[in-house]
């Protein structure tokens, strides 16, 4: 079949102007052709435009012996065929197709091709009409664009397996939450937190989770944050599954979507939560030892304020507190003789039955050491605080069983009211101290309203403790003596260490007056020293016969030096050992321990002689006389006083010289006045005798001229007798 040749662009041997058809052919941006539809030609090319020669890289004439199977790439042969065939068939009017199609130089193009059947008048298909595009750019560019996206899918495929993986076994949980706040996922670590799996937490309500005093903050401020987004940290107590709150850290972390403005609303949230549980445990058991003393679980010094403060509030409404500031009396000398773990029992025992005294709406606290302070609130009177600070002394002094040990203690106690005394912690505080120095130098044992005039002594007190300190240091003490009779010969046989202090202004002062003080600060240590050691160098100077006797508290018989210092003393001195003879009071047997009594012991091995001094005050428990080898027993000048006016005093006396004599102990009787008391003294047989009818004490200096004025030893007891 011959070639319909292309009217333009080939050479004609009649030339003639272009018509405007052939222009539009010839300039038309896109390729236009006519391919054979007939049986005999089918597929050959009859005609196309510059621009189909452009795209397929033919020239018209080279076009003649190409079919259009041959230019198309046979991956698209088929379906391309099957389009015409359609065409053919006239099951379609017009085809739209991309196909690739494989120009002269053996490159292929993308062309998109739309196609149309022209047919005769019986209608039996002459042409395919083609019309076809390069879209090769349009090609590579998709392709460039899905193969970018394709990369980018995998990406994302990868990232989302590798952040899932991260969320599934992350030990916090992750939720996601939509904008309109349901959930998009929960993490498996909801198991072990809450107890829930994700599935059935997913769909539940945040609100639900929350602790009741965590609701209303928590919401507000999630609110607040899916408007603002950003991140944030939260803390806060969810609920189990099996009820119980778990404290959790949440960081919310919000996303927001490409066309969502950010203050609109968040698109995503996420909250990654941990369990604090353990965290605030310890934070709660720090801030609880802030406020609690570890050895009681007594509130402590800073939890006391606060409750100060509280009681402040119920004053000022009207009510009335009182504050009470109790001290043990002799806990220290528990502590040193019992050991550390029967002073903390104790101290434990007390804060129960402190506990048991006391209502609900009071505080029983601990400061420190052996210092409780008890806030009472809704007191209808003074008297009222007075009855329970004595109800506490009472409950306090009665017998400890500890740890094998019975151990007697008792306790002071000073109370202040308020709104009487004043209204803060402070003042309230200071007036109970106040009032219970004031209980402490009253005797102990006791309890104390606080009074304005108190204040006045305590300072005094300080004062006093604060001179104590300088007089030790430049010895400013001196020591008198007062004498011990034979009551058979009027002889001197001992002399009493008594111990003086000169004062600047106030002058001599008395023993009971800085005594109890120094025993408190722990003074009496070096000053009891300090007495012994003077004593002794003293009585190297008087006459063999008599004896030195020294006072000796119960804090430097427990003193780890006491026993250096008399052997010091002595051998410093000179004095023999069975010239010297310690006064010791019952108290020291009261808390004695192995200790104690070994030092005894020790003295005694010594040949240090040993008088229970003031007996009868106190407990005067006869054990005493059983549990130590005493050898004297000085009756207490409070029984000797009015021997002739109370018959009971005089039985305790004839009752206590029968004891000594039998256990073969000496009994000396003190503070005897008057001839009277002496007669009688020695009716009942008692050994010796020490009071002023023989002589008060007297400074060391003038003790070799007060023994002249008594009998010498060897005088004849007719002397006495006389007296
Ligand atoms: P004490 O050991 O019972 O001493 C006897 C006290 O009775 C002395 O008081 C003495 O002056 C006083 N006294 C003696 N005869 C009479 C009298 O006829 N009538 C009256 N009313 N009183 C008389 P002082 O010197 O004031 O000592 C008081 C206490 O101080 C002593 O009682 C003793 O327990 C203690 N003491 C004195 N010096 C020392 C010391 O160096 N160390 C220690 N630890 N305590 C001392
Ligand atoms: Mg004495
Ligand atoms: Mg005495």
């Amino acid at each position: 079949m011959p070639l319909v040749r292309p009217k333009l662009g080939a050479s004609s041997p009649t030339p003639r102007a272009p018509s405007p058809a052939d222009i539009a052919l010839e300039r038309a941006p896109f390729g236009i052709s006519l391919v054979s539809a007939r049986p005999e030609s089918y597929g050959t090319y009859i005609f196309a435009n510059p621009t189909l020669c452009k795209i397929s890289g033919y020239s018209m004439e080279q076009l003649n012996d190409v079919t259009f199977r041959a230019l198309c790439h046979a991956d698209d042969f088929e379906s391309a065929k099957e389009t015409l065939e359609r065409l053919k068939s006239g099951a379609v009017d017009e085809t739209d197709a991309e196909l690739r199609i494989c120009r002269r130089d053996g490159s292929r193009i993308w062309v998109r091709q739309r196609r149309s059947v022209i047919k005769d008048a019986a209608g039996a298909p002459l042409f395919y009409l083609s019309h076809t595009e390069d879209i090769s750019e349009r090609k590579a560019s998709d392709a460039a664009i899905n193969a970018a996206r394709s990369i980018a899918e995998d990406a994302l495929r990868e990232s989302e397996a590798r952040y899932r993986l991260l969320a599934d076994h992350a030990a916090d949980m992750i939720v996601c939450t939509r904008a309109d706040r349901t959930r998009s996922y929960v993490s498996p670590a909801s198991q072990r937190l809450l107890g829930y799996t994700p599935a059935e937490i997913i769909d539940l309500d945040f609100a639900t989770f929350l602790h009741p005093d965590d609701r209303e903050r928590v919401q507000a401020e999630y609110a607040d944050f899916l408007v603002t987004g950003g991140a944030s940290t939260h803390t806060y107590r969810l609920r189990h599954h099996d009820g119980h709150y778990v404290w959790v850290e949440a960081h919310w972390v919000a996303t927001f979507g490409a066309t969502l403005a950010k203050s609109i609303a968040c698109s995503v949230a996420v909250s990654v939560v941990r369990d604090i549980s353990e965290r605030k445990a310890a934070e709660s058991k720090i801030a609880s030892m802030a406020r609690h003393d570890e050895l009681t679980g007594l509130p402590n010094r800073v939890l006391l304020r606060e409750r100060l403060e509280q009681a402040r509030t119920f004053v000022e409404r009207g009510g009335s507190a009182a504050v009470l500031s109790i001290d043990l009396d002799n806990f220290k000398a528990v502590n040193d003789t019992l050991g550390h773990a029967i002073g903390d029992a104790l101290l434990r025992e007390v804060a129960e039955r402190l506990q048991r005294c006391v209502r609900q709406n009071d505080t029983v606290a601990r400061l420190g050491g052996d210092e409780f302070v008890v806030v009472l609130l809704g007191l209808e009177s003074r008297e009222e605080a007075a009855q329970r600070g004595q109800s506490i002394v009472e409950r306090l002094s009665e017998r400890y069983e500890l740890g094998g040990h019975q151990v007697l203690v008792s306790a002071s106690v000073g109370i202040t009211t308020s709104p009487r005394d004043g209204m803060f912690a402070d003042q309230l505080l200071k007036n109970a101290d106040v009032a219970l120095y004031c209980a402490k130098a009253d005797g102990r044992r006791a309890c104390r309203l606080f009074e304005p005039s108190m204040a006045a002594h305590r300072q005094r007190r300080l004062d006093t403790e604060g001179e104590l300190r300088d007089a030790l240091a430049d010895e400013t003490f001196a020591i008198f003596y007062q004498p011990i009779v034979s009551v058979a010969s009027g002889a001197v046989v001992g002399l009493e260490a008594l111990v003086r202090w000169r004062h600047p202004v106030r002058g001599l002062v008395y023993p009971d007056e800085f005594i109890p003080i120094a025993e408190d600060t722990g003074m009496i240590v070096p000053l009891g020293e300090w007495v012994l050691r003077g004593a002794c160098r003293h009585a190297s100077q008087w006459p063999a016969a008599i004896r030195l006797s020294v006072n000796v508290s119960p804090t430097q018989l427990r003193s780890a030096t006491f026993l250096d210092a008399v052997c010091g003393a002595l051998q410093e001195s000179g004095l023999s050992a069975d010239r010297l003879d310690i006064e010791i009071t019952e108290s020291v047997l009261l808390q004695a321990c192995d200790g104690t009594l070994a030092v005894l012991n020790e003295l005694r091995r010594l040949g240090v002689g040993i008088s229970l001094d003031d007996f009868g005050t106190g407990y005067s428990s006869l054990g005493y006389l059983r549990s130590f080898r005493f050898d004297r027993i000085k009756i207490d000048r409070s029984f000797v006083g009015d021997l002739l006016q109370r018959a009971e005093s005089e039985a305790i006396v004839r009752a206590v010289i029968g004891i000594g004599s039998a256990l073969g102990i000496s009994t000396v009787a003190e503070g005897v006045e008057t001839r009277g008391q002496l007669q009688r003294l020695r009716s009942h047989g008692c050994s010796e005798a020490q009071g002023y009818l023989f002589s008060k004490a007297r400074p060391a200096e003038e003790i070799t001229a007060m023994l002249a004025a008594f009998p010498s030893p060897q005088s004849d007891r007719d002397t006495l007798a006389s007296a």
